[in-house]
């Protein structure tokens, strides 16, 4: 059968090693695009050096050709693109749809906490819009200084841009209306690192043609923006796949810092890889991968 047009993306950031939760997400977007007759990409997703390990990445390679993965070369490494993601961060804030915020997390906090302003995203509080009102000579007054600042994405600007009714497609949960509400004026370009995870994931998404993102729903919330990001910069909407986390023995979600359930030390005490993919719902035999009509 020739080759379809699917095209998935496994992006893990290399801050700690790949455990059981990682090998079910990776082998869930693998099993996809190859039940599908299509691609199956690895993204290395490093932009935060203080967080991301050079060695983690070979850990990375190690763990997922042990699982019996294969993707295509070369590995998109996001940490050499950073120009990519300054030029599209210029562009946005050229179109005016960004703002200097010079808070600082307990400015948040407090300013939230002051205002009596509760909502909550996945991400802490949402920005109370502290620096959205300041005028722009006072921004140009604290950039002269040299007072360190982020960039947000001003939602209401990008909203009258887009609109309020856009929809994004989730094969598991059905179509979604986007509530970027949920993150609100969201950083896209962080004070330390000059990018951020929102605006380097969707803009490689759409660089790299990934047709259908398999993920955690942990990132679900996230999807929201991502949705408003892909309007405004007039890339294709993706069909999303959010897949519940594995969870350990007492409920709680598995953490990179768990050394014990790490696929590195799974594998040192013994366990196969076949064993393991069988354990989290997939064939024993990877070129089964092809006939799943279901994937766990
Ligand atoms: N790099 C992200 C992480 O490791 C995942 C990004 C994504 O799948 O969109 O959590």
């Amino acid at each position: 059968m020739a080759e379809s047009s699917i095209v998935t993306r496994f992006a893990p950031s290399p801050t700690g090693h790949l455990h059981k939760g990682h090998a079910y997400s990776a082998l869930s977007a693998f099993a996809f695009a190859r039940s599908h007759r299509g691609r199956f990409l690895l993204r290395i997703e490093d932009i935060d050096p203080g967080r991301c390990r050079a060695g983690n990445t070979e850990q990375i390679y190690e763990d997922l050709t042990w699982l019996g993965l294969e993707w295509e070369k070369p590995v998109r490494i996001q940490s050499e693109h950073r120009s990519g993601y300054s030029r599209v961060a210029r562009d946005l804030h050229h179109r005016k749809l960004l703002y200097p915020c010079f808070c600082s997390r307990n400015d948040i906090l407090r300013e939230a906490e002051r205002a009596g302003y509760a909502p909550h995203g996945s991400e802490g509080p949402v920005y109370p819009g502290t620096c959205r009102k300041l005028s722009e000579d006072e921004r140009a007054a604290r950039i002269a200084t040299g007072e360190n600042h982020s960039l947000r994405l001003d939602l209401s600007r990008a909203l009258e841009e887009v609109g309020t009714g856009l929809t994004w497609n989730d094969a598991r949960h059905g179509i979604q209306p986007a509530r970027p509400d949920l993150l609100g004026d969201a950083i896209l370009v962080r004070k330390d690192i000059g990018t951020s995870y929102h605006l380097s994931v969707v803009i490689d998404d759409a660089l790299q043609g990934i047709t259908d993102i398999v993920r955690g729903v942990d990132l679900f919330d996230s999807t929201h923006l991502h949705r408003v990001l892909q309007a405004l910069l007039d890339f294709p909407a993706p069909t999303y796949h959010h897949h519940p986390l594995l969870t350990d023995s007492g409920g709680n979600r598995l953490a990179k810092r768990d050394r014990a359930i790490t696929l590195k030390s799974l594998r040192e005490s013994g366990l196969s890889a076949a064993n393991l993919r069988l354990e989290l719902g997939f064939p024993l035999d990877l070129e089964a991968l092809r006939t799943m009509t279901e994937i766990p």
